[in-house]
């Protein structure tokens, strides 16, 4: 399974930097954001490292369904019947780490469309 040595989340996934894991799988790993911006906020990513959204392949098919449903069960585990499932994709969306992610938010209200 393809990983990236100086990747901060394939890092985090291999236990090398120390996160507040709340699920992992064959899949997926996720832990809660360092800077949390919702009174939930956790990150669901793919084991393998794919860059963005963008770089997905038709073969990650499964992967990025996993992490939808993945995203959805941790919701319903915590009482969320609001939430947010976020994949920033780019600089220009706001993407700051190129391992793609889920943002699971929740916890607050929301506005719309997001800034
Ligand atoms: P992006 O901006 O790429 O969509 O989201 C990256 C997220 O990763 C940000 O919300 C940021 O707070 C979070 N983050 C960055 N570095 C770390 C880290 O070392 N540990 C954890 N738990 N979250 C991180
Ligand atoms: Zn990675």
């Amino acid at each position: 399974m393809a990983e990236a040595d100086d990747c901060i989340f394939c890092k985090i996934g291999r236990g090398e930097i120390p996160s507040q894991r709340v699920h992992e799988d064959g899949r997926c790993f996720a832990f809660e954001d360092i800077n949390p911006k919702a009174p939930t906020h956790i990150l669901i990513c793919p084991r393998e490292h794919v860059a963005s959204l963008a770089e997905a392949e038709a073969g990650d098919e499964a992967n990025l369904g996993h992490l939808l449903a993945v995203a959805a069960r941790l919701a319903r585990e915590r009482g969320l019947d609001s939430y947010r499932a976020v994949v920033n994709t780019g600089p220009g969306a706001g993407q700051t780490v190129f391992h793609l992610h889920v943002h699971l938010l929740g916890g607050r209200s929301m506005k719309w469309p997001p800034g």
